[in-house]
């Protein structure tokens, strides 16, 4: 294998100390320009702060461009034929209609995306996921942080976070100019992966209780020229190989037989996109490494980029629809679903979920199931929020314990393993954003601590920037 493995017992040297500029003193810095990050970002600047996004590639997105994970996931209720079915879909289904329980910021990147050309409205035909185009995503998002008046530091990787009486007032960000530093009055954690958090030295979990593991690795990629009616064709006449966005199980068992297939999945996964010629891959599926480790992510892009050749192939030759179509693009990197989840006031369990259960300090909600991607190997596990449900998250799980000044959002906040597979997609990840964003705004502007602000003063910040948080909070189904 050509990539570098951790050496079994690496030497260790000192580094010499150094020191940073000050780029900036802000209210609010947001590290992280994912969905959480756009959330944050425009949450505390609604909220009326000085905001600071910094993040380590050269646009905004996360997952959502920079991996290419193309559909908002449905934050709509499931209706009963859908909770039986699996209600998303590549194809046009029938489950009646579900209500959003998601506004916010959420729906304003929606209206915006919609309005540029670069996403598809949820609806039946979508099954309430929201494909779009990530390169539309790219510059929307920027232009929605401009217009709130947000300044960004690209290219910025943060790698120490400056903690004074256990309470986090900067972050050190290493750059092409060296090392800088971003002070601020309070932090918002949203790298997905709570490194900024972890490294103040907050606690915090990974994996399953019982032996750590996370969900996979997935290096997704967009087919074009892909013939949309040969494949409806031939899912009609093979209605026991696809299921509303994924099968094709019996060619995969021939290919993988010949050998042409070496996959630890048993069917393929598309998502539609807004362009009727394109679908997207989400198929490679890389078991055993953690996104916060060097050499497993250097092992994740090998393998998976293996996989994604043999896929590409397999498609071309063996599934109708596929045989002039190509890889246009993979991602900047492959996608982490999973690392550390940050122990806060309040850990999100899968029977909160599962039980729809509502919390007085709600500050976001969620209808997506429990959506597990085997961590050894084949197969995936749903369990569904019940039919015209959805679920509470509390401030609480934002508010990360042992240390202050710092709030976390999007898929590092507080829950176990199985939790955490549900409120980690996009539109949830963004709502929490926003929360955290407008709590942060109120301690920065009072002079207090985030955990001194009281979940109804967030609410009603929230409220008033339009998000959903339930009928008990004065907010009508969308
Ligand atoms: C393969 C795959 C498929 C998925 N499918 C779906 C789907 O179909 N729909 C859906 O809604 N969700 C899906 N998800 C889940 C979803 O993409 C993520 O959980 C969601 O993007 C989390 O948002 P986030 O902002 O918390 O983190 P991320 O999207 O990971 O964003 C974190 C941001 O922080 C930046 N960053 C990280 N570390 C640092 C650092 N140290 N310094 C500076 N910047 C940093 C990153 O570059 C990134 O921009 C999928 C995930 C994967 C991996």
């Amino acid at each position: 294998m050509p990539v570098l493995r951790r050496p079994p017992q690496p030497a260790v040297i000192e580094l010499p100390p150094r020191k940073a500029e000050v780029a900036a003193e802000t209210d609010v810095l947001v590290v992280g320009g994912g969905p959480a990050g756009i959330g944050a970002a425009l949450g505390a600047a609604a909220a009326g702060s000085d905001v600071v996004v910094a993040e380590r590639y050269g646009f905004l997105g996360g997952n959502a461009t920079a991996a290419l994970v193309m559909p908002l996931m449905s934050f709509h209720t499931q209706t009963p034929k859908a909770e039986k079915e699996g209600a998303v879909t590549l194809l046009p289904t029938d489950h009646g209609r579900g209500e959003a329980v998601i506004a916010g910021v959420v729906k304003t990147l929606l209206e915006r995306l919609v309005k540029a050309g670069g996403a598809t409205p949820p609806s039946l035909r979508t099954g309430y996921t929201v494909p779009f185009d990530p390169e539309i995503f790219k510059w929307v998002a920027m232009e929605l942080l401009d217009e709130a008046g947000v300044h960004f530091l690209f290219h910025s990787f943060a790698s120490e976070a400056i903690v004074e009486n256990r309470t986090v007032n900067g972050v050190v960000f290493e750059t092409k100019s060296g090392p800088v530093v971003i002070r601020a009055r309070v932090v918002l954690d949203c790298t997905g992966d709570g490194d900024v958090a972890a490294r103040a030295g907050a606690p915090f979990e990974i994996g399953r209780q019982e032996d750590r593991l996370v969900q996979p690795m997935t290096l997704m990629f967009r087919m074009v020229e892909f013939e949309r009616r040969a494949f409806e064709a031939y899912v009609k006449g093979h209605p026991d190989q696809w299921k509303g966005v994924h099968g094709l199980w019996d060619l995969i068992r021939k290919a993988s037989a010949a050998g042409e297939l070496e996959l630890p999945r048993e069917d393929m996964l598309f998502f539609a996109t807004p362009h009727e010629r394109e679908v997207s891959v989400n198929s490679t599926r890389v078991t055993r490494v953690l996104g916060t480790d060097v050499w497993d992510l250097s092992y994740a892009e090998w393998q998976s980029r293996r996989q994604m050749r043999q896929i590409a192939a397999f498609l071309q030759r063996h599934v109708p629809g596929f045989e002039k179509s190509y890889a246009a693009q993979s991602g900047v990197n492959a996608g982490v679903r999973e690392t550390r989840r940050i122990v806060g006031d309040y850990q999100l369990s899968v029977d909160d979920i599962l039980n729809a259960r509502k919390f007085p300090d709600v500050i976001a909600r969620s209808t997506y199931p429990v959506d597990i991607h085997n961590p050894e190997g084949t197969g995936t596990l749903l369990r569904r929020v019940p039919a015209g449900e959805s679920y509470d998250i509390p401030l609480r799980c934002l508010l990360p314990q042992d240390i202050e000044g710092l709030v976390v959002a999007g898929r590092c906040i507080s829950g176990t393993h199985e939790a955490h597979s549900s409120y980690r997609v996009m539109p949830v990840s963004m709502a929490t954003g926003q929360a955290a964003g407008a709590c942060a705004s109120l301690a920065a502007e009072s002079g207090k601590l985030p955990r001194e602000i009281s979940a109804s003063e967030v609410q009603a910040e929230l409220v008033r920037q339009g998000a959903d948080l339930g009928a008990a909070h004065g907010c009508l189904a969308q």
